[in-house]
């Protein structure tokens, strides 16, 4: 899950990260309005939410949120702001922002309206994705396989392996080039060494093995990697 951030002032932005990160979400942070519109503009990445200040540099957040609107772009916007009165958020609203929180707020705060908004989003993924004999339990950071002896053991993982499984599992079947992994599941600013898909690949395929668990994931030499359902138990 991959959320858009747009916020100036440092120390929050920071922070905000920190915590959406710990949280699973892949981050992409701006500090500005116009270097965040021609992002989104320029790349059709799938983020499920867009957290936007209001008062940005160059273009400010609910300019940006009017531009989305414009352009029929359903992503959904929560908008932070200092200006709490009434006309405030209506302007936010009007604007086409899908809530709106007041500055200072508590995290948790934060955290339960993005989950609500989650749930309202195109990109919105399930908690538990199925597959075969597989199932991703997102919230516990589990891979559950069944038909094992005993009836099914809990893979722990972590948050790359978690992200990694839960791309290849929504494409099943689909050859995704280890490019567009890279895009999907590193945020833009981190700048990761070329191998890094291959070698998280090597790590998630290592930690299925610890387990016995038969990897399903299939490379493709030259093209990518493909997440073969057909390899799962179905029984
Ligand atoms: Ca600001």
């Amino acid at each position: 899950m991959r959320i858009l951030l747009v916020e100036d002032e440092e120390d929050l932005g920071r922070s905000l990260k920190q915590v959406l990160v710990a949280e699973k979400y892949i981050v992409d942070w701006f500090t500005d309005g116009l270097q965040a519109w021609l992002y989104l503009e320029d790349r059709s990445l799938d983020y499920t939410v867009a957290i936007v200040d209001w008062l940005l540099p160059e273009l400010s957040g609910l300019d940006l949120c009017r531009k989305l609107r414009q352009q029929h772009n359903p992503l959904p916007v929560l908008m932070l702001t200092a200006l709490g009165e009434p006309e405030n958020r209506v302007a936010g609203l009007d604007a086409g922002a899908d809530d709106y929180l007041v500055k200072p707020f508590v995290m948790d705060e934060l955290l339960a309206r993005l989950r609500a908004l989650q749930r309202r989003s195109p990109q919105f993924q399930p908690l538990n994705l199925t597959l075969g004999n597989l199932t991703l339990d997102v919230a516990n950071n589990t891979l559950i396989q069944r038909n094992t002896a005993p009836p099914y053991q809990e893979i722990p993982l972590t948050p790359k392996e978690l992200q990694l499984l839960m791309y290849l599992m929504q494409n099943p079947d689909r050859i995704i080039p280890g490019s567009k992994l890279r895009q999907q599941l590193w945020d833009v600013h981190e700048d990761p060494v070329s191998n890094v898909v291959a070698a998280q690949m090597r790590l998630l395929r290592r930690k299925l093995a610890q387990y016995d668990c038969p990897c399903p994931i299939e490379t493709i030499p030259g093209a990518g990697y493909r997440f073969n359902s057909l390899l799962l138990s179905h029984e």
